[in-house]
């Protein structure tokens, strides 16, 4: 490729825009050109490297006994509605109307088409077991699009289906997909770890994440994991043994009373005034749970894990309330508390869930939705009944590790992929049978995989730059190798470069000649940003039979003759 010819636009700035790495250098060197907010061009730079990614997961998932296929992008209501999740997937589901009034969406993952595809096909227990992937595009309408290809609207995904007749050929092939998966990753130069995590919205109940790990803004989640034993998981999932804590209040209150407590509006301001650890407090917190309050109940020094608070309510969308929303709720109930002073005492016909921190907790304080006052010395029987404490906890970093009860500790992720068991969740509804042995129905035993391509790429960009610019790994790099001319008008310099090209091409070596009449400093600072793995400077040595060659990575430097450079990068590449 020459450059001068390369459909690309560098820009000077980063796009104003651009929060994390990934997203400033893609779009800054011109791998991506947005259209609409989390839609992206991919130009040809970006396809060379996603469509590197693809062959390397087409050629795992093959080798791991998969087959690839491709499903339809539209899809229509009808199959969501067999498997329930038109009304459950939420506002994240596209919609659409063809011209005769049909009800369609845009594919956001693809459970009900390949389950609907199977029990067609997969009548026999003889035919299976079966596992089907495809790499496609997918749509959905995330709340937040943000951090360019990360967490895009459209954005390229494989997902694969997996169908047995047995849970333990299930458990076979979940090992096998987290092995292609290892490998996938480590093949496209990401180390990363595999953390147990929620279901979501798939639905299921044993499911891990491949998570990139890493300290900047762009990782979204936070992993908790044990140094000391396999333990790791996703905020989400993580659970974690206490420290202990005071948690009966009988020191501090000998009897079960309202008192003042003026402008307590935090649990800070609460425990300064009573003189009492905050672990003595049980904190009411609104919650908007698919448009519905829900009241949370929770010791007041742990937070809340909305995804866990969803989970226990059975919901799909989940935000704090507002306080028009508290203040609307207190007016229903006939109070007028301001947030700081709620309570779960008449809150009926509301949906209460209280944490497994409540269940120890004795003379401890809570709300009762009057202002600037709080019933003190409380126990459970002071509040409406429970019939079940669920954990809706956030863990904390230095809680002890569910497995072995070392502390826990914490760090950010980019979850590129991960691995789902679902069992029947979609064969049973969706009435998806194959006959066994004894000629008796029988619903699949089903399991997903999904692989962010497009996010995945993007990782590789946060795990692998310095201030320049992309130091792509080998793998997946656009191209290898990049030849700068220092002067294009030196006739020498030009034809020792072009000759090199040749060469490198020849020997199946991706290569660019930067033929492109700018100064020289212009193209080293586009080669660093655009992150060529090597660089082949033809300049002034040449008069001395020399070139400089430069590898990205690690800022070596070398002089040596045309033919030297390109046996070393003809070894070097090819051998990968
Ligand atoms: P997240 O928690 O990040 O929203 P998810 O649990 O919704 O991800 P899946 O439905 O399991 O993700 O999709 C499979 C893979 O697709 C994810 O592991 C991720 O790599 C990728 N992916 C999901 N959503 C996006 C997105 N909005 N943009 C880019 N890639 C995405
Ligand atoms: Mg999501």
């Amino acid at each position: 490729m020459k450059m001068s010819k390369m459909f690309v636009q560098t820009l000077r700035e980063f796009p104003s825009d651009a929060e994390v790495v990934s997203h400033k250098m893609l779009a800054r060197a011109g791998y991506i050109k947005k259209l609409t907010s989390g839609v992206y061009n991919y130009m040809p730079l970006m396809w060379r490297v996603l469509k590197k990614i693809e062959n390397i997961v087409r050629d795992e998932m093959d080798k791991a006994g998969a087959q690839e296929l491709l499903m339809p992008f539209v899809q229509p209501k009808e199959l969501w509605e067999e498997s329930g999740r038109w009304d459950a997937y939420g506002r994240e589901l596209m919609r659409l109307k063809d011209r005769h009034d049909r009800v369609m969406c845009l594919g956001p993952t693809h459970e009900e088409i390949i389950t609907a595809l199977a029990r067609d096909v997969l009548k026999s227990y003889k035919q299976l077991p079966v596992n089907l992937y495809q790499i496609q595009s997918k749509f959905r309408d995330e709340v937040r699009p943000r951090y360019g290809l990360l967490r895009g609207r459209e954005f390229i995904m494989k997902d694969a289906y997996s169908f047995d007749t047995s849970q333990e050929g299930l458990n076979k092939e979940y090992e096998n997909m987290a092995k292609a998966y290892t490998n996938i990753f480590n093949r496209c130069g990401l180390p990363t770890k595999m953390v147990q995590s929620d279901s979501g919205a798939i639905g299921g109940s044993v499911s891990h994440e491949f998570m990139v790990i890493t300290d900047t803004d762009a990782g979204e989640n936070d992993v908790f994991y044990c140094d000391d034993c396999d333990y790791s998981a996703n905020s989400n999932h993580a659970v974690s043994k206490l420290l202990p804590a005071e948690v009966d209040g009988a020191k501090y209150f000998t009897k079960t009373e309202v008192i003042d407590t003026p402008n307590t509006h935090s649990i800070e301001e609460l425990s300064k005034f009573l003189n009492i650890p905050s672990t003595l407090i049980l904190k009411t917190l609104v919650y908007i749970v698919d448009k519905k309050p829900v009241l949370a109940l929770i010791r007041a020094d742990k937070a809340v894990e909305e995804t866990k608070l969803m989970n226990a309510v059975g919901g799909v969308e989940i935000r704090i309330a507002s306080s028009a929303e508290i203040a609307e709720l207190m007016a229903d109930k006939g109070f007028d508390a301001v947030p700081g002073f709620i309570g779960p005492n008449g809150m009926d016909g509301i949906t209460i869930i209280a944490d497994e921190t409540v269940r120890d907790m004795k003379n401890f304080v809570v709300g009762i939705n009057k202002t600037d006052r709080h019933l003190v010395g409380a126990n459970l029987s002071d509040i409406p009944a429970i019939e079940n404490y669920v954990d809706i906890r956030l863990v904390e970093a230095g809680e002890l590790c569910p497995q072995c009860g070392r502390p826990l500790k914490v760090t950010k992720g980019i979850e590129v992929g991960n691995i789902f068991q679902l069992g029947t969740k979609y064969s049973k509804p969706m009435k998806a049978f194959y006959l066994d042995e004894n000629g008796k129905a029988q619903p699949y035993i089903m399991g997903c995989y999904g692989i962010g391509i497009s996010r995945t790429a993007a990782a590789a960009v946060e795990a692998h730059h310095d201030e320049h610019g992309i130091k792509w790994p080998i793998s997946i790099a656009p191209y290898h190798v990049v030849i700068v001319p220092v002067n294009i008008k030196d006739e020498l310099q030009m034809k020792v470069a072009g000759e090199m090209y040749e060469k490198l091409l020849s020997a199946g070596v991706e290569v660019v000649l930067d033929d492109r009449d700018e100064r020289a400093g212009v193209k080293f600072k586009d080669a660093d940003l655009i992150g060529f793995p090597f660089r082949v400077t033809v300049g002034k040595t040449i008069n001395d039979g020399l070139v400089e060659y430069k590898v990205r990575e690690t800022g070596e430097v070398l002089t040596l003759k045309p033919e030297e450079a390109v046996e070393k990068l003809t070894d070097i590449i090819l051998s990968k």
